[in-house]
């Protein structure tokens, strides 16, 4: 600790929704701001609201978001002497955060050792369990022989989940029924991972049914670490989240004050720095909460906390990164009303959710009180199809969550990225369905309500055709 440093100029190490954010914090804490940009990016807005771009690479990631080495040449040459690597992409290598340091740079996000220990899904189990937080009973670290992971799963029982130990996103985790599929799928995981990830470690869990995905967003300064409550985030397709809520309406004062304090006890064991997330699944019917994972960098998601808060999470993990002390005491962290997210993909919902990049013409943002609209577009700009297909996230509060439903309604009435088919219909639907109004949902909730019908975003199809 006792980082004494200071940032004069960040260079955003990332793309899209996300580097128009960091730019934005940035500019709020007086600092000089170079984005990267790939071969595809040269006209992106993060592009347009940087002081100065440098030119990384080609198209594809592997040769410029995930180049470490070019980033950091990028870095030397345009002077800046702090890098924000966003969510995704570089953000959780332990490798890169270490190249950053050693270069005599800081890395906006806990310490390249923090990651080893908690960015690993297999090692942070052990960790949680160390600290005395529940996990979800399965093995104890990666597979290392099928025949011992087998006796383990049937022990705990089918169905079992094969999880990626470096997996992100959703990706990386099958589900087997039984002892002759648990055979056929380990091996399948482990080198999809491998391919996939560059790391074909495979580890077990328990599958929990009817689970809500509930996780607590932390910040903290390599001393001290506080909570910023929680959120949920159990609306989700392929186990990829698409509609985020904080506070969690399904969870008690008593289990919320037992969920956060966990989280803040886990971050501790290990001084954390910056933002991080803890991950649980909760149990409705027992009242239960299994810790998943830690994501140890800012989540997609960070404003529905920022909005019930009051808070800038990015602008602070740059703070405590730069060395600042947090300034923050828990008793000085309140919440206020509900907000929810819901994620802008150029994805065709009436299509199977195939995505089309295309051009934007005549976009129409909703603007007002309790309305945020956090993304990447202008008048004219070319989607590239090279990368995720989030354009952007809209966000509402409302003091509570009935009126948050009714303002996302409106809001995404008001909603038109000029002529592009997006997710926005998804939302239309789901904010006007009863079991999403009564929350009565959980993580599989919305994979069954899209088999169920078909036909739900046939209008929109003829409206965009
Ligand atoms: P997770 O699903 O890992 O818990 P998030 O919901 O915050 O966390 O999503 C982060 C995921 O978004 C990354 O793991 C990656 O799959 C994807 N992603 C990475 N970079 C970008 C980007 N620039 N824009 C949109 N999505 C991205
Ligand atoms: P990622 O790193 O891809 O974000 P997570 O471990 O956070 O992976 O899991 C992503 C989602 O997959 C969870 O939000 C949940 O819906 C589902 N999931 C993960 N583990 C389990 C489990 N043991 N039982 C049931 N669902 C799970
Ligand atoms: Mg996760």
């Amino acid at each position: 600790m006792g980082r004494t440093l200071t940032i004069r100029k960040l260079l955003v190490a990332n793309r899209g929704e996300i580097a128009c954010r960091v730019i934005r914090a940035a500019k709020k804490l007086g600092l000089g701001t170079v984005q990267v940009v790939s071969e595809a990016d040269t006209e992106s807005l993060a592009a347009r609201l940087a002081d100065e771009i440098k030119v990384i690479g080609p198209p594809q990631a592997s040769k410029s978001y995930l180049d470490a080495h070019a980033i950091l040449s990028a870095a030397r040459e345009s002077g800046a002497d702090a890098i924000h690597p966003g969510y995704g992409f570089l953000s959780e290598s332990a490798h890169f955060a270490d190249a950053v340091e050693q270069s005599g740079l800081i890395f906006v996000g806990p310490s390249g050792d923090t990651i080893r220990l908690m960015g690993n899904k297999a090692a942070a189990r052990k960790r949680a369990r160390h600290a005395g937080v529940p996990t979800v009973p399965g093995s104890d670290g990666l597979i290392v022989n099928i025949d011992d992971a087998l006796a383990l799963a049937e022990t705990i029982g089918f169905p079992v989940m094969i999880k990626a130990n470096g997996g992100g996103g959703g990706r990386g985790i099958r589900v087997a029924e039984s002892a002759g599929e648990f055979r056929k799928l380990v091996p399948q995981a482990s080198s999809e991972a491998a391919a996939a990830f560059g790391d074909g470690g495979v580890y077990i869990e328990k599958l929990i049914e009817k689970a809500r995905h509930v996780e607590v967003q932390l910040l903290g300064d390599g001393l001290d670490v506080v909570h910023l409550f929680e959120r949920e985030c159990s609306l989700q397709r392929r186990r990829q989240k698409v509609w985020e809520e904080a506070p969690s309406a399904a969870i008690s004062d008593a289990a919320r004050a037992r969920l956060c304090a966990s989280a803040v006890e886990l971050a501790r064991s290990v001084n954390y720095r910056g933002a991080g997330t803890v991950e649980y699944l909760y149990d409705d019917a027992t009242g239960e909460f299994y810790f998943i994972e830690m994501n140890t960098r800012i989540q997609v998601e960070h404003p529905v906390t920022e909005m019930i808060c009051g808070t800038d999470l990015v602008a602070d993990m740059i703070r405590v990164c730069a060395g600042e002390a947090l300034g923050l005491t828990q008793g000085a962290i309140s919440r206020t009303g509900h907000a929810i997210e819901v994620r802008i993909n150029a994805e065709d919902p009436a299509n199977d959710f195939m995505p089309v990049p295309g051009n934007v013409g005549g976009l129409r943002i909703p603007e007002g009180d309790g309305i945020r609209f956090d993304h990447m577009l202008y008048d004219g700009y070319e989607v590239p199809p090279f990368y995720d297909s989030l354009l952007g996230k809209l966000i509402v509060w409302a003091p509570d969550r009935a009126q948050a439903i009714a303002r996302l309604m409106s809001a995404l009435e008001v909603l038109d990225i000029g002529g592009l088919p997006t997710t926005a219909p998804l939302f239309t639907a789901l904010a006007s369905n009863d079991d999403v109004q009564a929350n009565a949902i959980h993580t599989r909730w919305m994979e069954t309500w899209l088999e169920q019908d078909t036909g739900k975003f046939a209008n929109h199809r003829e409206v965009t055709a």
